[in-house]
């Protein structure tokens, strides 16, 4: 089959990988639509070369493993979890397989991902697309997912002011959850002006640009409170402490941007605030489940997520482009 793998210079070229074949409890999909995620240009940079991406998609199932979980058969329509775990451990029953220690992440380490015509997956991990749920929304289900987690493990409910920094992806979809659950204030801040202003189409009720105004006055005077809750989905140094400064007393900063520097805080900002944190990091199974029921019933429209598409020989361009983002938000791959 056809993948793009990872070059010698850390760029994408599309080669001819094996053919997978399916693992007992596997599947293997055709690749119907996989988003280009903002981690993936970051782990590009560490992966061995020849690996091949990819873990926000859908596709279609074209061969089924012994003994899977739930029914498959060849042309279900389908996402999964771009990891397979144990099965059977404390997190994996727990539905919480990310932290399993047997846990293989698909696209961002161990497994082949899905920048490729086939992607193999655990049958486990692998719910079904619902009616009216084509396979470019069914490829937005992982980051919506993170979003969701995001807003759960935060804690984000009815009356909250939020505050999200940071309107790519996981910022956009934070905001959508946060509107879906009924904060009272969500606003968004990026200095990029499309960016911050594409928030709208998300749920986002006021904009912040943080080059021109300070967060917390721009924020209260948008909202009239301080923020309850501030998500940090920049994955920056300096942003965390940003973040607390402009969090009100006893709130809540959740790390959802993913940072592998240091990143110095000064702690005493967060003491004399009372500030929870949280790091919210992937999603549980049920994030899943619930983003695509919110798809079925119509609660949700993450359509506007997708901005751009290209084919498997326009990825290793568009994967360039994205390293400075000009009116990308979700760039689809459609193998
Ligand atoms: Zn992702
Ligand atoms: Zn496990």
């Amino acid at each position: 089959m056809r993948a793009a793998v990872i070059a010698d210079d850390r760029t994408l070229e599309v080669a001819e990988v094996k053919d997978p074949t399916p693992g007992q409890g596997e599947l293997v999909l055709a690749v119907k639509g996989c988003g280009i995620c903002g981690s993936d240009l970051k782990v590009v940079e560490h992966l061995p070369i020849g690996y091949t991406l990819g873990h926000e998609f859908s596709g279609e199932v074209v061969a089924v493993g012994t003994d899977p979980v739930g029914h498959w058969n060849a042309g279900d329509a389908v996402c999964a979890l771009p990891l397979v775990g144990c099965g059977s451990c404390r997190h994996c029953r727990d539905t919480l397989p990310v932290h399993c220690p047997h846990s293989e992440m698909i696209g961002t380490g161990v497994r082949p991902g899905a920048y490729a015509e086939y992607v193999t997956v655990s049958s486990a991990q692998t719910f079904r697309l619902p009616e009216g749920c084509g396979y470019d929304v069914g490829a937005l289900v992982e980051p919506l997912a993170v979003g969701l987690h995001a807003v759960d493990t935060a804690g984000i409910a009815v009356g909250d002011n939020v505050l999200v920094v940071g309107a790519g992806p996981v910022g956009l979809a934070v905001a959508l959850w946060c509107r879906h659950v009924g904060a009272r204030s969500v606003v968004v801040s990026d200095p990029v002006a499309v960016r911050r202003e594409s928030s709208a189409d998300f749920g986002a009720t006021g904009i912040i640009d943080p080059a021109a105004e300070e967060l917390g006055p721009a924020f209260e005077r948008l909202a009239g409170a301080p923020p309850d809750v501030v998500v940090e989905a920049v994955g920056k140094p300096g942003i965390i402490q940003t973040c607390i400064e402009a969090a009100a007393h006893r709130g809540r900063v959740a790390v959802v941007g993913i940072c592998s520097g240091p990143d110095p805080i000064i702690p005493v900002f967060a003491s004399l605030k009372e500030l929870t944190m949280t790091f919210p990091v992937y999603y549980r199974h049920h994030d899943y489940a619930h983003s695509l029921a919110m798809i079925e019933q119509g609660r949700i429209n993450p359509a506007p997520f997708i901005t751009h598409t290209v084919d498997l020989d326009g990825l290793p361009e568009a994967f360039e482009a994205i390293k400075s983002p000009i009116d990308q938000c979700k760039v689809l791959v459609r193998p």
